[in-house]
């Protein structure tokens, strides 16, 4: 094994380390410009006895480096990038290429790059003569006592000359103020993503007949995901016919698809990093009820009124209100509430038949760091405004319990979902699987008369 040897060909071929030190130094200038960060990775996970679970970095970390090996850390001091990464050994002739330090610091543009052994000892040296030290505490109890030991140690031999952190800062805040507005890299790399998780909605859509499984509806999503060269999905995907769409965290995903009744699917691939997440509901056998078509636009509507929302200035909460206000009139029309609008809303009468929110930030973590709303001086609740570049889901629902004595809506779930990003105007929706009744049953009815030929 020569030292030079090159990767395979692979993602690290066409990585562009820019934005990654472009956010490095944003993030030094929001420290104020001194003071020292640690930033470590995630740490392998045993699955079970000696196999670990696929190794995905954290996101904070991936954010600041693109870097995506296990064993790794960045410490920025000095306004210079330190990547702590694995040394050559043994192990790269079992689990193949490793970048190690002689190769990790050009490719992804850091100052320094040094063994992961070393981390300790070099944060006791950088932190002598700080004032702050940057560190999330809590999120990996190795790295708290790395993190503290180091502190205590930096403290202990610079009683008496240059002295040693006294604050102990959370680089959480201003990291995720960051993540929250997307920059030109990150739109790139989410729109890639939500075009693959778009093809794998259509492939269900046209691969769905009565009689298969769950399960089976999933492997048409995962291989689309996977082929189109997405890493996997982003979370557990929810394929969900008939009663279980109303189960909100459904992932058994192992029973047969009936004719007659809906699946709800909601997954999204993850492509270098950046998630997606859409879900689909449509019939298992190609056409609706005239009672699933009614229940199904409902929900249409009421996404398109909460889309209508997405602009700067507004807020998840606005468009969560848009929503409701329109699922709520559905309900009332349906027969499943009772009396005036307004007072449905603030009883907040909807709740058994809606009963999450319209919507989250969506990026590096299907979940995005964010705040969603804080609370001001003042002791009020004020939620975040929309401002161009941030991404976020817009997902309405509709969920009827098994034994509503309503036969033909009973046991009913439907959810449709899309990827917004705000934009200087409004929003613009980037995922693009069919969604009208007419453009799911022509597609559907397309696949299908494919079988016959
Ligand atoms: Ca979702």
């Amino acid at each position: 094994m020569s030292a030079a040897a090159a990767p395979p060909l692979s993602r690290a071929d066409y990585f562009d380390p820019a934005p990654f030190a472009r956010r490095r130094a944003e993030l030094f200038s929001r420290m104020g410009g001194s003071g020292v960060a640690l930033i470590p990775n995630a740490r392998e996970r045993l699955r079970n006895a000696s196999n670990p679970y696929p190794f995905r970095s954290d996101s904070f970390f991936y954010y600041l480096t693109g870097f995506s090996e296990t064993q790794s850390a960045l410490v920025l001091a000095n306004g210079r990038a330190l990547l702590f990464c694995r040394a050559r050994d043994e192990r790269e002739i079992w689990e193949g290429y490793r970048f190690h330090t002689e190769n990790a610091r050009a490719r992804f543009a850091v100052e320094e790059a040094r063994p992961i052994a070393e981390l300790e000892s070099a944060l006791t040296e950088l932190l002598a003569g700080q004032t702050d030290f940057w560190y999330a505490q809590g999120m990996e109890e190795y790295w708290d006592q790395l993190a503290l030991r180091a502190l205590k140690t930096a403290r202990a031999a610079e009683q008496e000359k240059r002295g040693a952190p006294t604050a102990l800062r959370d680089w959480r805040e201003p990291l995720s103020a960051m993540r929250l507005r997307k920059d030109a890299h990150e739109v790139s790399l989410m729109r890639q993503a939500a075009d693959i998780a778009s093809a794998g909605h259509a492939r269900a859509l046209r691969a769905c007949r009565p009689g298969m499984t769950e399960y089976a509806l999933e492997a048409e999503i995962s291989h689309e995901f996977r082929r189109r060269g997405a890493d996997g999905h982003a979370y557990n995907p929810i394929v969900a016919g008939g009663v279980h769409a109303c189960t909100l965290h459904y992932t058994h995903n192992d029973a047969p698809l009936r004719a007659g009744s809906l699946v709800l699917i909601d997954a999204g691939c993850e492509y270098r990093g950046y998630a997606a997440d859409i879900t689909r509901t449509f019939p298992v056998g190609g056409r609706f009820s005239a009672a699933q078509k009614i229940c199904y636009e409902i929900v249409l509507a009421a996404q398109e009124a909460a889309l209508a929302e997405i602009r700067p200035g507004s807020s998840l909460d606005l468009c969560h209100a848009a929503a409701v206000r329109v699922l709520t009139q559905g309900m009332k029309d349906l027969g499943l509430l009772s009396g005036d609008v307004d007072g449905l809303i603030e009883r907040g009468a909807y709740q058994p038949y809606y009963m999450h929110r319209t919507g989250h930030w969506l990026g590096l973590d299907v979940h995005d760091a964010g705040a969603a709303r804080r609370v001001n001086a003042d002791g009020q609740e004020v939620w975040t405004a929309f401002a161009p570049g941030m991404t976020l889901t817009c997902e309405p629902g509709l969920y009827i319990p098994a034994n509503h004595t309503t036969r033909e809506l009973a046991g009913m779930g439907i959810r449709v979902e899309d990827d917004a990003l705000v934009t200087p105007g409004g929003c613009e929706v980037y995922t693009a699987a069919p969604k009208s009744v007419a453009d799911i049953e022509e597609t559907m009815r397309q696949a299908a008369e494919l079988d016959l030929s």
